[in-house]
């Protein structure tokens, strides 16, 4: 039988197709462990008392409809006067309002449950926008603390916190795998109390309930690593020696640097030998990995055997194919991209992988799949490792004549850690960036000095990216849409250019192209160019919303620029309000470019709670847990495996709810 947990939640919820939709959507899966998943990031409280609420709750009231006041211009509000059972007046204020909507709504004589943001003035009280209008009989249901989900466009919190509580109800006990020795909450209390917070505090990652699924997560991985341990140990590979056969004839435009003269060093010894290659690069972002994995991948093509590179995201996998392309071009060697969404010349790939012609394969997940097939895969390189799971890993080694791993990695885990979060890899390290690199200036700006900021911008010579957090949908984060808008009013429009997630990749590829051959200046963007995109002549970025991004990820963004040989800058724009912790965080950032330090400090402030969600940086492989920031759950998994007994049939669900959808392609 079907684990309730595991069963599509439209078998439970009673809710139109477009509900459906939106939820499917909204926490990317459709089984009720999906929803069950989607965890709130915050809290609401709603109160019912006219005379007693603070500005900071919502208020909750039953009013009877007795007056609309149409304004006499059209930039006033348009007024409703309600009066409350205690003969209250409450005054409705719309100011951006569709006046159908609101007689429709909001009729004269009606009685609603309404409930938003209240203010108390000298006219009584005000009560903007209601974000809830509903039967008398509602109130109840709109009074108390109030979990806030991540939401998608159409889906309210009210929609989604129902399906929710519709399905806790009915979730039977699951019987738990984690002895009470451990004195976390079990599973099934934990996803409750997850979604009942009372504070904000409740939501963060620092609740035992959190902490509590954030430990089978990674217990999870820790189960598959022995996983691939054992299935790696036993094998064997062919040993691959240095020819010079085409290496030979590879011209780089620059000598390497001592440091990745040594990563190849550790790397060919690996090779030569018969134990399959397990090699983990750590290096700071610019400090030119790419190159390492190129020449690995010739020294396995030298003895006839292709090499498989897996990057994270599309712009990413493109920017490698160009990037190995141009620098291999004289080799008369086959390299081949293959993404997700360029599903018409798959055929034609796919036999050109399986009868040997493609040399080495570039792409996304797309090369994950199950139809996917080598001729004689002898390599498999996995750029920004830690954005990947095990599962990834062991995709592609099931592919391999000879499972040699070479993974990659900016972000630096300490030694203590790494047995726990990615097995056990060796591991190599690039310290030194490549010579005449120009260190990046750091600077904090205010949004209020934009106009001054712009007016600097118009003057350098340099190319420009300009960040900002999300590409609709939100209320108080600067888009990119409304960001270019403004930014149009003081650059030339075929100067500015737009590149967010939602964007074809045909069409990413091609603004990046442009940016890249210096075709325009400003490029505004989400984080989608946070990995790895490599363009010298940009040597001004600017981060908008700085404030509310983590430590890593404003490093990653930083170290889009400072790859030419002029000075650098970074702007950390930043709105108000700001947090202590992210003061903090912007200090820090002004204070230092040291990526090892960064990771450090990364780990004391993380967890406050501010920061933008996983949405904000595509795909991580982890979702409730971290390896930076989760160093003693880490260490508690990693005894767990060996001391506790799971049953098979324990593994089997987790590995099920721990699995999301584009993963069942692999599973
Ligand atoms: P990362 O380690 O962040 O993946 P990349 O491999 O993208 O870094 O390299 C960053 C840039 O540095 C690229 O433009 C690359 O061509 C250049 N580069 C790599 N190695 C050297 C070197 N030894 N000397 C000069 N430039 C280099
Ligand atoms: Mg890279």
């Amino acid at each position: 039988m079907n684990h309730f947990l595991l069963q599509p939640f439209n078998n439970f919820l009673k809710l139109s197709e477009f509900t459906k939709k939106s939820l499917k959507k909204c926490c990317g899966g459709d089984r009720v462990i999906d929803l069950l998943f989607h965890f709130p990031i915050s809290v609401q409280n709603r109160v019912s008392d006219v005379h007693n609420f603070s500005e900071k709750d919502k208020l909750s009231t039953v009013v009877k409809i007795i007056e609309h006041i149409p304004p006499r211009r059209k930039v006033l509000p348009y007024k409703i006067i309600g009066q409350t059972a205690g003969k209250d007046l409450v005054t409705i204020l719309y100011f951006n309002y569709d006046i159908s909507f609101i007689r429709k709504s909001l009729p004269i004589g009606g009685i609603f449950t309404i409930s938003g943001s209240a203010q108390k003035t000298t006219e009584g009280i005000q009560l903007i926008h209601p974000d809830i209008i509903a039967q008398p009989s509602a109130l109840k249901y709109h009074v108390g603390t109030e979990p806030i989900y991540p939401l998608v466009a159409k889906l309210s919190n009210h929609t989604l916190r129902y399906a929710i509580g519709s399905l806790l109800k009915i979730m039977p006990e699951v019987s738990d795998w984690i002895p009470d020795t451990y004195e976390l909450p079990t599973f099934s209390e934990s996803i409750r109390i997850i979604h009942n917070p009372r504070t904000i505090e409740n939501t963060l990652i620092s609740n035992p309930a959190r902490r509590r699924i954030a430990l089978d997560e990674l217990l999870v991985n820790q189960i598959r690593l022995k996983q691939i341990r054992s299935s790696l140990s036993k094998q064997r590979t062919m040993p691959f020696q240095q020819t010079n056969k085409i290496i030979g004839n590879l011209k780089l435009p620059f000598e390497l640097t001592k440091d990745q003269l040594s990563c190849l060093n550790d790397i060919k010894n690996d090779l030569a030998s018969t134990v399959p290659m397990n090699r983990l690069i750590q290096g700071d972002v610019g400090a030119g990995k790419t190159v390492v994995a190129l020449l690995s991948s010739l020294i396995v093509l030298e003895n006839n055997y292709q090499t498989a590179l897996l990057a994270p995201t599309e712009i990413l996998s493109l920017q490698h194919f160009d990037n190995i392309r141009q620098l291999s071009k004289n080799l008369g060697i086959k390299v081949d991209i293959m993404l997700s969404s360029n599903r018409k010349i798959r055929f034609r790939q796919m036999d050109e992988l399986k009868n040997g012609k493609t040399q080495i394969l570039i792409g996304t997940h797309a090369i994950l799949e199950n139809e996917i097939e080598f001729k004689n895969l002898g390599l498999v390189v996995i750029d920004e490792q830690h954005r990947f799971g095990v599962l990834q890993r062991l995709a592609l080694i099931k592919k391999c004549r000879y499972p040699n791993v070479l993974a990659m990695s900016a972000t630096p885990i300490p030694r203590t850690l790494l047995l726990g979060c990615y097995g056990d890899l060796d591991v190599s390290t690039i310290k030194t960036k490549p010579q005449g690199r120009k260190p990046i200036e750091t600077i904090v700006v205010n949004v209020s000095q934009i106009n001054n900021l712009i007016k600097r911008l118009q003057g350098v010579n340099s190319q420009i990216y300009w960040v900002c957090p999300v590409i609709e949908e939100s209320e108080d984060l600067i888009n990119v849409s409304m960001r270019y808008d403004y930014l149009s009013n003081f650059f030339p429009v075929k100067e500015i250019f737009t590149l967010h997630g939602k964007m074809k990749p045909q069409e990413k590829e091609e603004i990046i192209r442009k940016f890249k051959n210096g075709e325009f200046k400003v490029l505004v963007s989400t984080t989608v160019i946070e990995v790895g995109v490599d363009i010298p002549n940009a040597n001004v970025i600017v981060i908008e919303h700085a404030e509310r991004f983590g430590l890593a990820q404003l490093h990653q963004l930083r170290g889009r620029v400072g790859r030419g040989s002029e000075l650098s800058y970074c702007v950390l724009l930043y709105h108000n309000p700001v947090s202590h912790v992210g003061k903090q965080r912007l200090q820090l950032m002004k204070n230092t470019t040291d990526g090892f330090l960064i990771s450090e400090e990364d780990l004391k402030l993380r967890g406050a709670g501010d920061i933008l969600g996983k949405e904000q940086s595509g795909f991580h492989a982890l979702r409730f847990s971290n390896f930076s920031s989760n160093s003693e759950l880490i260490q508690i998994a990693e005894k767990m495996v060996k001391t506790i007994k799971l049953n098979q049939e324990n593994i089997e669900f987790l590995y099920k709810i721990f699995s999301r959808l584009h993963e069942d392609i692999i599973a």
